[in-house]
């Protein structure tokens, strides 16, 4: 799994961060990585929102579960 560290514009889709966490590289963006959920959308993750997602699923899971996030994240921004 490699991700990309350094990416111009780098944003996690589910947190927001876009620096990166580590006090030794605070002034560099978030390692991202962008997976393709099962729909064929693309979904820019940072590292441990990849890990929280990942942790209980196989890989179709975790593809089907980033339509549904993201699908229920676009609702909630509709409804407030
Ligand atoms: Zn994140």
């Amino acid at each position: 799994m490699t991700f990309k560290y350094n990416k111009l514009n780098a944003i996690c889709m589910w947190c927001k961060r876009k620096r990166n966490p580590h006090p030794d590289y605070k002034n560099e963006t978030i390692p991202t990585k962008i997976f393709m959920s099962e729909k064929g959308r693309q979904i820019e993750l940072c590292f441990s929102c990849y890990e929280d997602d990942k942790f209980q699923s196989n890989n179709i899971e975790f593809k089907k579960n980033l339509d549904f996030k993201f699908e229920t994240m676009t609702l909630l921004k509709l409804l407030s």
